[in-house]
């Protein structure tokens, strides 16, 4: 079975941000960045399926030089081949540019399923995985927590609200979007880093995949949330500091 992983290059989750001098994106060079966490776990998914049906796993990443660092931390884990699509411009591209990207270099591998997180932690648009698979002519699912391989294709466990979970059948080739939490990630191990560096990693353009961006701006402008509401801890014993709570409802907030 030949399985693409789409992943994507995140600011690391607890990173400070600031915001650059033009109030269009982050200042970058404050951050560190990290594998998004779904598409950690469509990576888990795929190396499971490989040690149980055989075959390969190929990660894939659009994005700056720096997004090579998640393509070989993904080699590291077991993945066994790269595709780098270096472009500089993906700020100028929504999820359809991104998606147009992918399934340009996905196309020509013939996939039996392709990947892709549920959604990135830093813009979570969650449309990437879906529109690929559009792009690419496939059946999809999403919130998918588990894959079983069947004769007909694929059996699938979704996740729905409130503790729901739905199965469902699909065909092969198909395009699934991987929930987190549904398998324990592996580290990477000190052999896997070793052989990561002997493993090819395929570099392509925006422009060798005649990939056209989208006409959608995507950000017009990010800015902090203003503080809105302040808390006020009342001193004193619970006596007096809830005879200073009902003195502040009754002449402050009027509600009494
Ligand atoms: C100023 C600016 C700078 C930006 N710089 C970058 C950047 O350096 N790198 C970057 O990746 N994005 C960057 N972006 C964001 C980029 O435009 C978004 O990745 C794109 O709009 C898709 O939206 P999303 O990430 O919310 O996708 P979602 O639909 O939430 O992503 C779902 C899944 O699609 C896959 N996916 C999404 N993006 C990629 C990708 N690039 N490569 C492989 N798989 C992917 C992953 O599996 C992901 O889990 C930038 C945006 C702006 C405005």
């Amino acid at each position: 079975m030949k399985i693409i992983v789409a992943i994507k290059q995140v600011p690391e989750r607890d990173a400070q941000v600031r915001i650059d001098p033009v109030g269009k994106w982050i200042e970058e060079l404050d951050v560190q960045f990290a594998l998004n966490e779904s598409d950690a776990y469509a990576l888990e998914e795929a190396l499971q399926l490989k040690e149980k049906h055989g075959g390969e796993v190929i990660v894939i990443s659009a994005g700056p030089e720096r997004a090579g660092q998640v393509i070989r931390e993904a080699l590291a884990k077991g993945a066994d081949r790269g595709i780098h699509i270096e472009a500089d411009d993906l700020g100028s591209r929504d999820a359809l540019g991104v998606a147009r990207l992918l399934a340009a270099a996905i196309q020509p591998e013939n996939p039996d399923l392709v990947l892709a997180g549920l959604q990135s932690e830093d813009l979570g648009l969650g449309q990437t995985g879906v529109i690929l698979a559009e792009l690419l002519g496939f059946p999809h699912s999403s919130l998918i927590l588990h894959v079983d391989v069947t004769a007909k294709g694929l059996k699938v466990k979704r996740e729905l609200e409130e503790g729901w979970f739905q199965s469902i059948e699909l065909p092969l080739p198909a395009v699934l979007a991987i929930q987190s939490g549904g398998n324990k990630l592996r580290y990477a191990t000190l052999m896997g880093i070793k052989r990561a560096k002997t493993k090819e990693v395929r570099r392509a353009s925006a422009g060798e995949l005649g990939a056209d961006a989208s006409p959608v701006v995507i950000l017009e402008g990010i800015s902090l949330p203003q503080k809105q509401r302040s808390t006020q801890i009342l001193p004193g014993s619970p006596k007096e500091a809830s005879a200073a709570l009902v003195e502040k409802l009754r002449f402050e907030a009027r509600v009494l």
